[in-house]
């Protein structure tokens, strides 16, 4: 296929949280952007809700904090973690940083979603096509590694091509664009498996979100996560292999989990008011090339979620920002190809490394039970370990000061 006359500057396959945030970004610096996204919004996403201050202070970077106000949701005042052995350790927001930034909420994905599809539709330079499925991408016949468009069904479910000097996939843990370019965004070992659904009138709710990091269940976990004031989304979600070499059914895990002596008081009143629904993602591990001619990958479709709590909303969204800053300078010297869009790979892993390499230690701990057990016991009674896994929500670069020997001398101490 021959370069076609470019329609767009952008084609931004997908959009969700990391799709919406890279149109918009893009759109706000002048360029010429298309969204495709398969489905119709509102639509749910199977998602646990959580949104951090690296999602939030980006609404607000958006312009969109006062239409986030307006969603139903509900407050996030700290984390709740219990190990395999039923250690518990609970970690407040910083107070100081509340006080910056506000708390954290949860807020279904039904609503957070449509608030940035409805920004993308009103941006007058995006073009926003729903029930759109990208298909794959094209490629420059005379440079077959050179993306130039995308072929997709329209809602009419006729196949139609669209051209542009870059084409970001950020359709997801599925991605067609990631899956063609030869970049996997299902990694082995780093792929969990999740189902959930809402209920009414659970017990013992309080403004936290409860990770449950269940013996055969860790490194994933169990998880009752409020969305609003009679509303919980709970699910559980497991690495692919031990679901496989376990043999079990996720559905049935977690309806045998709720009936479980830990929970079944918390559930005996409880009303299941959506059904179950099943969705896969990779955690990052280490640096993925997510950059290549006339070609980018952000949020799932490059695996960019944080280890240990699968938080993908902020991540994403973050790399949708990143990539759109990269491809703004790309496209002003008018060079897209692998080279140039590097760039956008090397300003992101500058920002990745440090997160991902203080996660390493947590990724350890959830590999082995027994200490991560012993940790949670010892780091929940100790006053200074609590403040730096408080201070750890803003800043996930503390995370490499768990590891080191002053904390793992406090730990012996206490
Ligand atoms: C069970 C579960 C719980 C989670 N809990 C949390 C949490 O509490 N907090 C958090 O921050 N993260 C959470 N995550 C991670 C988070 O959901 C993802 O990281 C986040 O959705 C990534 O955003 P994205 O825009 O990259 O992808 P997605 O949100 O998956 O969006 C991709 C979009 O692309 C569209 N699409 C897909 N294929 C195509 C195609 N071929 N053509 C056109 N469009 C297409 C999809 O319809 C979708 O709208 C959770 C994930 C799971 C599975």
């Amino acid at each position: 296929m021959q370069v076609q006359p470019t329609d767009f500057d952008v084609i931004v396959s997908g959009a969700g949280p990391a799709g919406t945030a890279c149109a918009l970004f893009l759109a706000r610096s002048g360029h010429n952007v298309l969204v495709l996204e398969k489905d119709q919004f509102p639509r749910d996403k199977v998602c646990a809700d959580n949104k951090t201050w690296k999602c939030l202070d980006i609404v607000k970077e958006l312009g969109l904090w006062a239409e986030f106000e307006r969603l139903p949701k509900r407050q996030i005042d700290g984390v709740r973690v219990t190990s395999p052995s039923g250690n518990e350790m609970y970690t407040p927001l910083h107070r100081e940083d509340v006080r910056v930034k506000g708390p954290w909420f949860n807020v279904r994905r039904y609503h957070f979603d449509f608030m940035l599809a409805k920004a993308c539709k009103k941006e007058k330079n995006i073009a926003f096509k729903e029930q759109c499925e990208v298909v794959r991408p094209l490629f420059d016949s005379k440079k077959p590694l050179q993306v130039i468009g995308v072929e997709f069904k329209n809602a009419q479910g006729r196949t139609e091509h669209a051209y542009a000097r870059v084409v970001v996939g950020a359709d997801g843990s599925t991605s067609p664009i990631a899956q063609a370019v030869g970049v996997s965004p299902r990694v082995k070992g780093r792929y969990a498996l999740n189902t959930r659904a809402y209920f009414e009138n659970v017990h013992g709710v309080h403004n936290q979100c409860e990770l449950y990091y269940l013996k055969g269940v860790c490194p994933g976990y169990f998880w009752i996560f409020p969305v609003d004031e009679k509303t919980c989304n709970v699910g559980v979600g497991m690495r692919m292999e031990d679901i496989e070499r376990q043999g079990v059914s996720l559905d049935e895990k977690l309806k045998e989990l709720l009936l479980s002596p830990a929970f079944k008081e918390r559930f005996c009143n409880a009303r299941q008011v959506t059904p179950l629904k099943q969705w896969g993602l990779s955690v990052l591990g280490q640096r993925r090339k997510c950059a290549g001619s006339g070609w980018v990958l952000v949020g799932d479709a490059g695996t960019f979620a944080m280890t240990f709590s699968g938080e993908g909303c902020g991540p994403g969204m973050r790399s949708g920002k990143i990539a759109a800053q990269s491809l703004h300078t790309a496209l002003q010297k008018k060079d897209v190809s692998e080279k140039s869009l590097r760039l956008y790979e090397e300003n992101l892993w500058r920002v990745l490394e440090p997160e991902v390499k203080g996660f390493r230690w947590l990724e350890f701990l959830l590999l082995h039970e027994g200490v991560f057990d012993w940790v949670i016991k010892k780091a929940s009674k100790n006053k200074e370990l609590i403040e730096l896994s408080s201070r750890m929500q803003n800043d996930y670069t503390l995370a490499r000061r768990l590891s080191s020997p002053a904390t793992l001398l406090k730990l012996l101490l206490t």
